[in-house]
Formats: structure tokens, sequence, C-alpha cells
């Protein structure tokens, strides 16, 4: 455990470490787990002393659980999943016990991966999509913080403030517990704080709204009067309320928009009755949140970085855990080389560029499927035909495919002719993927390592990766992405290897 001093004004030197984390929720842990990865080690301070108690499910993408495989998490992760045979339902309804207009169901995790082992154009991910409880994904992520010897989680400490010039911050921190006060010294502070981030407000960056938030209700419920409950997680969408089934434990959750009247009511029982159109049996829990679509204008002042929820604020439907996991391994690989040395003022800034547009281009997404399920509802209330309230929900936004076999996407995931992914095989840090004849890319290793930077050469004889990977030699960032390929022989060594240490962020580049 690193040492703190106490904030007792007695002229102790600060203790260092290269990364102070703030907030073990999903980004904070998988940030850490990254720079772990990457053999850098780093405290965690999170301020709930219990992981928290979410009963909603929260589907993490194939691509998240792709990139959670690089850092070994994912078997442990899928013990908590939702049944892989169960394929799950969106039923759209023009009301609670109404027929469905529509029944959107996607394939069961076992469905998806049949699909993949058929797809052999490397654009599918290597892991299948998870649903789980979002306190079982908070929970094993931060067991895995927990135990791994470089992490110092400390649970029950709060962030409180911080001074930064542009080599170190220093972070006041209390421990509930003791109720002392500390001061911890880092190289890089990343805020990792949530929604309502402390490390944003320190750091006076103000967020960019698309629309004015949505207020809204969560309530959870048992009930008598709704009639056959799916036997699986399942999604109904109706005018004015989404409801979640939770089968395993036999509870309803309803989200419900609120206009600012209602918001600020205090019945959040008969509002829930109001949209059911019956009463519920037992209410277990109410929470009040909003709907909004929030992106920080800035990502970074100096050594503080912003990560996860604290840099963009995306509802549910966008995906929003899929663009935390994502900013977590970017942000952990880029602060990683810049603590061993190697990573170049370019590749840091490059952070905020790459996620800030990733969220952006996300916020879209999430906007459109918010406004679709609006539209629906009004359409509902206002007595459309089934037929046309069909028509509206075929509208819904397609899925970004970002892969590719060139420079800036990520890369095609092929299973070689061996059985084994070619993911599996690329290094933690910087891959170079040989398929010269004569090895030609050990030159180029060789002089990368001359100059402390880690790659791993990957000599590659496959006819499946011959078939969808079109260069000879592919540099592969530890986030999969290609950072830069040649037709042949490898000309402009100090380009590449710039490329690698200040100039590798690619104005072109769309984090995946
Ligand atoms: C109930 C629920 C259901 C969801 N369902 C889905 C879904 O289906 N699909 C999807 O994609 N996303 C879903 N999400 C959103 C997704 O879970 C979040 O986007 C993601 O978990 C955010 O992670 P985060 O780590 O950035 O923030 P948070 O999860 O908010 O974590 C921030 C952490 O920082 C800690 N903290 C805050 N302030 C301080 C401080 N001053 N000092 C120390 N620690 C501090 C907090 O205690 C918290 O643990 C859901 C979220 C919730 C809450």
């Amino acid at each position: 455990m690193h040492a703190t001093a106490r904030d007792n004004h007695g002229g102790m030197t600060p203790p260092n470490t290269p990364v102070l984390v703030v907030g073990a929720g999903v980004t904070g842990c998988v940030l850490a787990l990254e720079l772990a990865h990457h053999g850098v080690p780093s405290i965690v301070v999170e301020r709930a002393a219990r992981a928290p108690r979410h009963r909603e499910l929260t589907l993490v993408s194939g691509r998240s659980m792709e990139l959670l495989r690089r850092l070994g998490l994912t078997s442990a992760l899928r013990r908590h999943g939702f049944d892989p045979d169960w394929p799950p339902e969106i039923v759209w309804a023009r009301g609670i016990g109404q027929p469905p207009v529509l029944v959107s169901r996607s394939p069961s995790v076992n469905e998806v991966l049949r699909t993949y082992e058929k797809n052999t154009d490397g654009s599918d991910p290597i892991e299948a999509y998870l649903l789980l409880p979002s306190s079982d994904l908070t929970s094993r992520l931060r067991v895995a913080a927990r135990d791994h010897p470089l992490i110092d989680l400390r649970q029950g400490w709060t962030f409180t403030d911080l001074r930064a010039d542009a080599d170190a911050v220093v972070a006041v921190l209390v421990d509930a517990a003791s109720g002392e006060r500390h001061m911890v010294q880092a190289t890089y502070l990343a805020g990792c704080d949530g929604a309502h981030s402390t490390v944003r407000r320190c750091l006076a960056v103000t967020m960019e709204q698309l629309a004015p938030p949505v207020p809204h209700c969560t309530v959870y419920f048992r009930s008598d009067e709704l009639a056959g409950p799916p036997p699986g997680p399942a999604t109904i969408i109706t005018a004015g309320l989404t409801l979640t089934w939770r089968h395993d434990e036999h509870v309803w959750i309803g989200q419900l928009p609120m206009s600012a009247g209602e918001a600020t009511m205090a019945d959040p029982t008969a509002l829930l009755r109001g949209r059911l159109g019956s009463e519920p049996a037992e209410i277990l829990g109410v929470a009040q949140s909003e709907e909004a679509l929030r992106v920080a204008t800035a990502y970074h002042r100096g050594p503080v970085y912003l990560a996860g929820e604290a840099a963009h604020h995306l509802a549910p439907p966008g995906g929003p855990v899929d663009t935390c996991i994502g900013d977590a391994v970017d942000l952990g690989w880029k602060l990683a080389a810049a603590v061993h040395g190697w990573g170049g003022p370019d590749l840091l800034a490059s952070y905020e560029h790459e996620r800030r547009q990733r969220a952006l281009i996300d916020r879209e997404m999430a906007a459109r499927a918010l406004e679709t399920r609006r539209r629906f509802g009004r359409l509902a209330v206002a007595g459309a035909s089934p037929e046309v309230l069909a028509g509206v929900l075929d509208q819904e936004a397609p899925q970004v495919d970002l892969a590719g076999a060139f420079p800036g996407a990520r890369a095609p995931a092929v299973r070689m002719a061996d059985g084994g992914e070619l993911f599996d095989k690329l290094g933690p840090q910087f891959t170079l993927v040989d398929q010269t004849e004569a090895g030609e890319g050990e030159e180029l290793v060789a002089t990368a390592e001359a100059q402390g930077l880690p790659i791993k050469h990957l000599p590659v004889r496959d006819p499946l990766v011959r078939d969808r990977w079109a260069a000879d030699l592919v540099l592969i960032r530890p986030d999969q992405h290609i950072a830069w390929h040649s037709g042949g022989s490898p000309a402009g060594w100090k380009h590449l290897l710039d490329a690698m240490t200040a100039t590798v962020h690619r104005p072109d580049h769309v984090n995946t």
C-alpha cells in the first residue's frame, strides 16, 4: 500500500503515485486495471464504502467485452451474466395490457456467437455482448481492482479538492472512517467520479448539452395486476413509461419521464398508477434522475483528465457504459505510455480528440433512440394506428461499424487457421504483425526496443490473416486499432517511431 501524508501542515512531503484515480465505478476500475496491465501502479479512491445496489440490467457490448478480455476479466464477468440462451426483447405497445405494436427480439448471446463463427471478415468482435445487473458489473470490477497488486483501492475515501501545475497534482482526500484529511501527490489524476464529478467542478470544465435534460423518476415495484411477465429480462415501452422486468428478482422497474411540474411533486406512486392504469402492489424504491445528453467541453486541464460519466452523460439507449469503457482503455494505455516515458506529448493529447469525438457520435445515437421513444409515445397518445407506430420504429438508428483494415480503424479480428484468435496473440503494448516472408519487421522492432519502446514482434503465417489484412507489416495499438501499415519493406523508421511516440494520433481516427 502506498503511504499518504496527513494534512497536518507539519511540512511532510506528500507521497507520490503515478496516477490517482478518483471514483471506482466502471470507468475508474477499468482505468486502474488498464494501467496495471501496462505495469503502472495507481491509487483509486472511492467515496462509497460499499458496492452499489442497482437492480437494472446493463448491456455491455461485444466490443467492450473484447477490450475487457485483454485484461482477463470476461470469464469472471460472464459468471454474473444473464442466461446466454435468453433473447432480450423490447415490446412496443400503445399501453400496458394492450397488444404489442412490435416485438424487437435481439439474438441471445449463444445465437450471437454462432453468427460470429460463420462470419470470417473480422468485423465482428471476438466476444458477444453481456447482460448483467449494473451492481454486479461494478462489484466484480472492484474486486478485480482490489485484488491487483498494483492497485491501491481505498473505499470510503472522498476526493474534495486539488492543486495542479504542469507536472503534478496534489489531491485532498477525506477518509470517512477516521475523518482525517490526506494529501496525495500524483503525476496524473483521472476524474472518473461520475455525472456530478467534483474533479470536473475543480477544473471549472463546463458541459455542453444537446437539449434541456428531461427529469425522470425510476420506481421499483411489484404488481399483481401486470399479467404474464415474460420469463426473462424484457423491456416494455409505452407512452410515458418504460418498464423493465427483472425476472430473477420478480421486480418491475418503471422509468417515467416527467414534466417540470411533475418533477417537483412528491407522490411517485400516483404518477406510476396514472401511467400504468393499475395499482402497484408494493413500491420497493424510488429514484429521481435526469435523462441528459451532455459532453464536457474539455477532457483535461494539465495533468488532470476526465473519463466516463464525468466527461459525458448519455442516456442508456445509447450504451453509455461502452463509451465509459472505451475512455478508460484509451486513457489507460496513453497515461501508461507517458508514465513509462515513451509516449510523446501528442499521444496523451489524442485522448481528448479521440474520445470526445466518440462521445459526440454516441450522443447523436442516444438522441435519436430517445427521440424514437418520444415520438412513439406522442403518436400513441394521439391515436396513431399500429402501422404508423411500426413505421416510426423502422427508422431506428443503425449501428456504427468502425472496423476495417486501414489505419485509424479497429483491426479485423481474425480467427486463425489453428482456431486461436489473432487478438489473443497481440502484446499488451504495440504489436507489429509481420506477414513478410523474411521477417522484415525484426529490424523495426529492434530499433524501437533500442529506444525503449515496447513492441511485440508477431510473425504470422496464416491464410485467413493474409486474406483479411491488406498489408505485410501492420502496427497495432494496445486497443487493437491499426496505427500504421506498410505494403512492403518498412521504409522510414523514424517516421514510424515518431508515430508511436509523438504523432501517433491521426486526425481521422475514430475510436471504437
Ligand atoms: C441503474 C443504472 C442502469 C444503467 N443501465 C445501463 C445500460 O443498460 N446500458 C448502458 O450502457 N449503461 C447503463 N447505465 C449507465 C452506466 O452504468 C454508466 O454509464 C457507467 O456505469 C458510468 O460509469 P462511471 O464509472 O463513469 O460513473 P459512476 O458509475 O457514476 O461511478 C462514479 C464513482 O465515483 C464515485 N465518486 C463520486 N464522487 C466522488 C468523490 N468526490 N470522491 C471519490 N469517489 C467519488 C461514486 O461513488 C461512484 O462509485 C446504467 C446506470 C445506472 C446507474
